[in-house]
């Protein structure tokens, strides 16, 4: 298996939360090594308390067989949103997720890129993402946390 084949496999597993964004698309992958009978796969955590880790070191697992696969995280080197990629920020902003932003920006709006918006609460529907509001199209929305 090439470095390659392991990449377009680990691309059909997603985030449990988000149909379609893939765990290459956020950006997770770190390195990917493969060996004769085996292939290691190194993932960045995107949020180290996040309850999917398990959930997806094994869908990635599964996803590589008939290869032995070694999954692990990299926990001394934690995902940021600068790892996501440009088609993960499309795919998450078309979901109506704001995609993780700079801290010292405002976060734009997802449904209509306006930056008049504030935080109403650090935790959204899981603790990767926080709940923000709109003051221009008065809608609440989440964005992702950028680490
Ligand atoms: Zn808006």
């Amino acid at each position: 298996m090439t470095r390659d084949m392991v990449l377009e496999r680990l691309s059909t597993v997603n985030d449990p939360e988000i149909p379609d964004l893939s765990i290459v698309d956020l950006g997770m992958v770190e390195s990917i090594i493969v060996t004769h009978e085996r292939v290691h796969v190194t993932l960045r955590p995107t949020f180290v308390a996040c309850p999917a880790l398990d959930w997806i070191r094994d869908r990635a697992e599964a996803a590589l067989q008939p290869m032995k696969a070694h999954v692990s995280y990299d926990f001394d080197h934690p995902w940021s949103g600068n790892d996501m990629t440009a088609q993960g920020r499309r795919h998450l902003q078309s979901f109506g997720i704001a995609p993780p932003q700079d801290p010292s920006h405002a976060v734009s709006c997802p449904l209509c890129q306006s930056q008049d918006t504030y935080q109403s609460s650090i935790f959204g529907a899981t603790l990767c993402r926080s709940l923000y509001y709109c003051k221009n199209c008065q809608q609440p929305f989440e964005a992702w946390k950028p680490t």
